[in-house]
Parts: structure tokens; sequence; C-alpha cells
């Protein structure tokens, strides 16, 4: 028998990332937007792109991006930092604070990827639990983060899985704590544009504040990979340290800058999304044998009170796509839904509504 290099020992354990790609025709399971980007904005894309010169390097410091990207935010170019997504912001953020004998605290439920990520850093994950409502006990947060000192503590808000997000007073506690422990708060707003609030209004140069976000919701742009953080000058300094250079292409620079010209045009689809969304939370919450959380974000998590993975097959098999929470600790027999268009959504509530009854649950 051939042997073979194994990874490091302490990669082995681990579990890539899966959350099932099917073709159906309704998928509303990883929270993209439903809507195509502005073709006007595909026109001006495309066009730029053929004008550039592709045996020179894009610019390492995608100066005009993070100019661009600070400005919608009023924040210098220094304090932002730009990658392939929000993933690998995250990563970035990882390979730099994190590592050997180094530990991050995160809050369960919430984004696999920060735990995972971490991990893959060989930075230790200490999980903090959240209350029934899914929401940071600020009393506790700050209690965990003085007696375990991590280097980095996550906040996920608006959280995903649950939609959840944090109140102000809850991240200036944290924030708090944070400083006392020479340590770094990473809020991660993938979705912070469907939220009533934003920590990007903390940010400062001696504000221990990393925040994170993406073109992959609001700017209908998951498939270029294009995620950014805004924090203090100091930590976006290290951050380019760390990061491949030339990692940001020619046509994902020109893209990040030239979407940004159409953001009128996506505050009025957040808005309609928005809507969508309260309609779905009203009709899920009308539903026999449903719970829906309340969310921040252009998703809903809810409840099925009975077995959450047949009601998830079910739906498959009806041509409609959603995430299947329902093996995860904490959020038992949950699933989470994406807000599609008007007619998407309709046809998830008819599988849904289908699939009960199927199961025996309605
Ligand atoms: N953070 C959160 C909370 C997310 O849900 C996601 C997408 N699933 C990401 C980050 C990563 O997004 P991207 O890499 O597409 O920017």
């Amino acid at each position: 028998m051939s042997t073979h290099i194994q990874p490091r020992d302490d990669l082995r354990a681990l579990e890539g990332y899966h959350s099932p790609q099917i073709e159906v025709d309704v998928r509303l399971n990883t929270n993209e937007s439903p809507f195509a980007p502005p073709e006007a904005f595909v026109a001006a894309w495309t066009a730029a792109i053929v004008a550039h010169d592709y045996h020179r390097y894009p610019s390492r410091s995608a100066s005009e991006l993070r100019a661009a990207i600070g400005a919608q935010f009023d924040q210098p170019e220094a304090r932002v930092f730009a990658a392939n997504g929000s993933n690998e912001v995250l990563q970035t953020i990882l390979l730099t604070y994190g590592g050997i004998d180094r530990s991050v605290v995160v809050f369960e439920p919430t984004y696999a990827l920060h735990g995972h990520i971490a991990r893959l850093t060989a930075t230790a994950v200490i999980e903090g639990e959240r209350t029934d409502a899914f929401l940071i006990d600020p009393n506790s947060a700050v209690w965990q983060i003085r007696a375990d000192r991590p280097a980095i503590t996550f906040v996920c808000s608006p959280n995903n899985p649950t939609g959840t997000v944090e109140p102000r007073e809850t991240v200036l506690a944290m924030l708090d704590a944070v400083r006392d422990v020479d340590g770094l708060l990473v809020v991660d707003e993938a979705y912070g544009d469907f939220a009533d609030w934003s920590a990007i209004e903390l940010v400062g140069d001696d504000v221990p504040l990393l925040v994170v976000r993406t073109y992959s919701k609001v700017w209908s742009l998951a498939g270029l990979r294009l995620g950014y953080c805004i924090g203090a000058e100091w930590a976006i300094a290290e951050l380019d340290k760390v990061v491949l250079p030339y990692h940001l292409s020619i046509e994902k620079q020109l893209a990040g800058v030239l979407a940004l010209e159409y953001g009128a045009e996506m505050r009025t689809r957040v808005a309609a999304l928005v809507d969508e969304r309260e309609r779905l939370v009203r009709a899920l919450g009308e539903l026999a044998g449903v719970t829906a959380f309340p969310s921040g974000a252009n998703f809903v998590l809810f409840r099925v009170h009975g077995d959450g993975a047949a009601v998830w097959k079910s739906m498959v098999d009806q041509g409609v796509l959603v995430r299947d929470f329902s093996r995860w600790p904490r959020v038992e027999d949950c699933l989470r839904v994406t807000i599609g268009t008007r007619a998407e959504n309709d046809a998830m509530l008819a599988a849904l509504a289908a699939a009960l009854e199927e199961v025996g649950i309605a």
C-alpha cells in the first residue's frame, strides 16, 4: 500500500465547508441577491475591462477601490482593506492576529467560517453562548472576554443564521472589554445594509475594531468575490503585510469601483427586500407548526415543530432549495430561507406548506 503525506494533525479532524449546491428552480439557500447587477453597470464594467493592459499586474494597493469604498462611509482609504470576498478578509484577519497560542471567541450559533478559519490558522476557538432570543448577553460576553483574553472577538450582526442584530450598547460594552485585554473586535456585517445601524460609525484609529462587509449580497455580485473591512489604520496596515501581493485582479478592482455608482438603485432594492422579509416573517408565523425568528438580514430563520430535515428534503423535491440547519446545535429543526423575488418567496411558502403536510406537521 502506498502512503502519502498527511495534513497537519490539527487539520485532519476538520471538515470542509458544505452547503449543497443543487440545481433547482428556486434557490434560496445562500443569501445572494435575487436580482442581477444593473445592466448599465455591466456595460460600463465590460467596456473598462477591455480598455486595460493585462500583461501588467493590477494595482497592488487597490488604491482607487479602497478610496471609493471609504468614501461611502466618510472614511479615508487608509482605514479600508479589500480582498476576494469577505471570507478572504476574515482569513487575512486571522492570519494576522490569530495563530498558535492565541484564541478567538465566537457566540454560537453563528457563522461557521469564523471558527473554521480560526482552526485553519491554528487559533483556539472558544465558544460563547447566545440567549434564547439568539442575542449576545453583554454582561456574560464582557465577563468571557476578560476571563479568556482572546486575540479576536467575533460578533456577527446581523447574525448568520439567526438574523439577529446586536444593539449598539452590546457592541460598545464588548469594545471596552476588548480594549482592556488588548484584543480586536471584528464585527461581521455581511448583511449590514439590511439592518438599522452599523458599527462602522464606531470606527476610529484609537478603536480596536474591524467591520467586515461584502459585495456579495446588496451589490448583487456574489460571483465577483469581493469584500472589505473598515477599521483602525494600524490594523489595516498589518493586514496589508499579510495578504498576497496583487491579490485583487484588474477586473475586480474595476467592478468594485463602478458598482458603487449604483448606490441609489441598490438602496431601493434593499428596501424592497426588507418589505418582502417582513411579509415572509408574517406569512411564516401564520403557518401551523412553524416559528419564525425576527431578522435584520436578507434571510429568515424558522423552526418547524417536527422533523426539519424531512421538511427540507420535501421542499427540495418540489424544486425549492433552502438551507438546512436542522442538525445544528441550538437551531435544531430550523431552516433558513433567503429573501428572493416575490414570486420565489410565494413558491417557497407553497412548497413549505405542502412539505409540512407531507411530513405530518401541519
Ligand atoms: N460573513 C457572513 C456572516 C456570511 O454569511 C458570508 C456569506 N455566507 C460571508 C461572510 C462571506 O461572504 P463573501 O465571502 O461572499 O463576501
